[in-house]
């Protein structure tokens, strides 16, 4: 293998600047990348994709652990040099660099969801983290799960319970798909540049039980219900037919509010209102 060069200095080499319209904060120190990549847990013979590898620090850490092979996905073509420098330096894992806007592709065509068992990985632009995180819900069966950076806010209202002013529709739909867990904290200080906020790193699995037709009445429910989170849930959701015969039969309390909801109960309704649907 041909010595590695440090990031830093491929960046200064190459003259990349971080363009803040593309939410580039990039992290440098090689123990908290590796300590990201170990978290995701063994790779070896799994696929990876990763969002927004940028000058490909956190690549080179997925790169030493040895997957199969990884999907770079990437907007800002001025990283295509580096990351073609660092990906063949390893020869055996099988890579493919996509330069284009993630929020552009779809992603559940990508040849390498075909036929792999796949782990999504991103420290991922903050200006479009929800965005990404709705696209790939609910994960693509041959995905096994994906850990995410976010800001530390987002990822709050990602894990927030009941009875919660983070608890919101995000949290619902969220949880609905997936058993999410916090796995860290990180500083903003860790960042070049240094954002304003600090990050989490989330690691989500995707549940067996997701049906794409409850989920997405979950997500109209949802809307409607959080749009207008000081009404009881009678109020918000009013517009919709008999709401008050099947909160009854549910044992929703009609007095509560949006934030009072478990995910149990938002999902038997939407249920309810599927098998409506299908009668
Ligand atoms: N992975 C690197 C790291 O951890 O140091 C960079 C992470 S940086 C927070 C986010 C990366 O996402 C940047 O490289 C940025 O160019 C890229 N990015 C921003 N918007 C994107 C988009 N719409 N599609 C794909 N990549 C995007």
């Amino acid at each position: 293998m041909i010595k590695e060069k440090k990031i830093k200095d491929l960046l200064k080499e190459n003259d990349i600047r971080p363009k803040k319209k593309l939410g580039q904060n990039f992290i440098f120190d090689e123990n908290i990348l590796n300590k990201i990549a170990d978290s995701i847990g063994p790779i070896s013979g799994l696929s990876i994709i990763e969002i927004g590898p940028g000058p490909g620090g956190l690549t080179k850490s997925l790169l030493r652990c040895n997957p199969k092979s990884i999907t770079l996905v990437e907007k800002d073509v001025s990283f295509k040099g580096i990351l073609l420098e660092i990906t063949k330096n390893y020869p055996s894992v099988t890579s493919n660099l996509i330069f284009d806007d993630v929020m552009k592709i779809n992603l559940d065509e990508l040849e390498v969801l075909k036929k792999n068992r796949v782990k999504y990985i991103s420290n991922l632009p903050y200006y479009i983290s929800t965005q990404v995180l709705l696209k790939i819900l609910p994960f693509h069966t041959n995905v096994l799960e994906a850990t995410f950076m976010f800001q530390k806010e987002v990822a709050e209202r990602l894990i927030a319970n009941p009875h919660n002013k983070k608890y919101s529709k995000l949290s619902v739909i969220a949880q609905y798909c997936c058993n999410i867990k916090k796995i860290f904290n990180l500083n903003s200080n860790i960042f070049y540049p240094k954002p304003d906020v600090d990050s989490c790193l989330l690691n989500f699995k995707p549940k067996d039980t997701t049906c794409i037709d409850v989920y997405n009445e979950l997500k109209n429910l949802t809307k409607l219900a959080f749009e207008k989170r000081r009404k009881t849930i009678k109020n918000s959701l009013s517009n919709i037919e008999g709401i008050k015969g099947l909160l009854e039969k549910l044992d929703i309390d009609d007095q509560c509010r949006a934030e009072n909801l478990s995910v149990e109960k938002y999902t038997n309704l939407a249920k309810c209102l599927v098998d409506r649907k299908l009668v």
